[in-house]
């Protein structure tokens, strides 16, 4: 297959062309949310960034296989392997098995990633099914020297590593430099070196989530399920691994340290890392009273929020931006796109009755060779919506009667919206992905207004026939001054 697909490797700092190591076949693996809470912007771009790649993958004609994993063990309060681990935390305050926080927070993860949008993976694995994956390449790193035990906690030897390989390739980062950032370990530390990190670690008493192993009864580290779970199921050598950058440093320095540690070699071919979002300019954080949760966003729930916003705005509002940019939310920006979308949905609708003519006073040919050329640039959504928008403006010029357009052509365009905003970029203009309440709410308007227009029509028996339906299920309605209102 001849891919013209170029991609920012951050391993190596450059865009590459994109060779697959086995074509047609794409092993591509993005780490997915520790469920312990509700979905957020953050969670959004990331799952958008790595959906796109997915879809445009397989637009080109590659058959991909996506992991997507679920964190539910592993991932302690702080990188330096202390603290609780953070789904034990959430169990212990709520009164809750942790594995009953873990499914309450997948499934809403799952509902929010429906309304975005967002396609299945294809394998979601998760940590607590993949324990034996994770000793056995935990017993390769040791096995390979890279590794020590302690007390029954396995320990990743850093410094050895570093002596024999590089350890901050991918993130830039310095041993000394973070040797001098980190605190110096007090005596009671089990590690060898600060930068040392947790492979496995035997269970305290009061550790409520363990399992049994050689070294002692205890729990993976949190950067071991995603070397061990990626190569399972995608081979000892594969092609694509995405996340935030947030996780490049130091869950993805680690993950490249184990795997030439226990399989002598790096796992990975091309590293992908999208941006951060910011909140009018300042970074989001639970502590800064400007973390919005998914729902909130959707429900116009939170006190920076000046109104509701649609999954797909806010999809639209992800992909204005390259994913390698900050994204700033303000609430203008998402107005913006919000305008943005309706333009889209207008375009649409005309898309579907224009009438071809003889000849063509536009060629949607190029445009398609633009589309493509944006998406092969390293994913530049900004740059292909900027030519989707050019299309809305002939499709309006066109059915205002300003251009014509051939049967042909008007295929292309065609062609053109549904596979670069449908298929590519997963904007859905038919409000599949609106919650069911949502859907509910424009249904029924939509129904009032049939009511309404057989009203005019002074069809009363249809208008009463809708009346009585609308109350069988429970929705009465009242005819006010101001139109129809209803209640549930
Ligand atoms: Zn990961």
């Amino acid at each position: 297959m001849d891919s013209k697909l170029y991609i920012y490797n951050t391993l190596t700092r450059k865009k590459e062309l994109f060779k697959p190591i086995n074509p047609p076949f794409v092993g591509l693996y993005a780490c997915g949310p520790t469920v312990y809470g509700d979905a957020h912007l953050g969670h959004a771009r990331q799952a958008v960034t790595f959906d796109v790649l997915f879809r445009f993958l397989s637009f080109l004609g590659y058959k991909v296989r996506y992991i997507r994993n679920i964190t539910d063990v592993g991932h302690l309060e702080s990188d330096a392997d202390e603290g609780e681990d953070k789904i034990q935390k959430k169990a212990r305050i709520e009164k809750l098995e942790p594995m009953e926080v873990v499914q309450y927070y997948m499934n809403r993860y799952h509902e929010n990633m429906r309304q975005l949008n967002v396609l299945p993976p294809s394998i979601e694995p998760r940590a607590t099914g993949h324990i034996i994956e994770q000793q056995q390449l935990i017993k390769k790193i040791i096995d390979a020297g890279y590794a020590y035990i302690v007390n029954g906690s396995v320990y990743f030897d850093v410094m050895k590593y570093d002596a024999d390989h590089h350890y901050g390739k991918l993130s830039g980062r310095k041993i000394d430099d973070l040797l001098s950032n980190t605190r110096a370990l007090e005596g009671q530390s089990e590690k060898k070196n600060p930068l040392d990190f947790a492979l496995w670690k035997k269970a305290d008493p009061a550790h409520i989530m363990h399992w049994p192993s050689e070294w002692s009864e205890g729990y993976p580290g949190w950067h071991v399920e995603c070397s061990a779970m990626s190569t399972k199921y995608l081979g000892v050598e594969f092609d694509i691994h995405g996340g935030g950058m947030d996780l490049l440093f130091p869950h993805h320095e680690c993950e490249i340290a184990q795997s030439v540690a226990g399989y002598g070699k790096d796992s990975v071919r091309y590293w992908m890392h999208n941006n951060m979002i910011t909140i009018n300019g300042q970074k989001m954080g639970r502590s800064l009273g400007n973390f919005i949760t998914l729902d909130q966003l959707f429900a116009g729930n939170h006190e920076i929020l000046e109104q509701s916003y649609d999954p797909m705005v806010v999809r639209l509002f992800i992909l204005q931006a390259h994913y390698r940019s900050t994204l700033d939310f303000s609430n203008e920006s998402l107005q913006a796109s919000e305008k943005g979308l309706k333009r889209f949905i207008q375009a649409a609708e005309k898309l579907g009755k224009i009438q071809a003519s003889g000849h063509s006073t536009l060629d949607p040919s190029t445009l398609g060779k633009k589309c493509l050329d944006a998406m092969n640039d390293d994913l530049n959504t900004p740059v292909l919506l900027a030519h989707l928008f050019e299309a809305t403006k002939w499709i309006n010029a066109i059915s205002a009667g300003q251009e014509t357009i051939t049967t042909n052509d008007l295929d292309g365009l065609k062609k053109i919206f549904s596979s670069y905003l449908s298929a590519v970029l997963g904007i859905s203009l038919t409000g599949q992905n609106k919650t069911g309440d949502n859907l509910a709410e424009e249904l029924i308007r939509s129904i009032l207004n049939l009511r309404t227009e057989a009203k005019n029509k002074q069809d009363f028996a249809l208008a009463d026939r809708i009346r009585n339906e609308l109350n069988k299920l429970g929705i009465t309605i009242k005819d006010g001054k101001d139109g129809v209102e209803w209640e549930i």
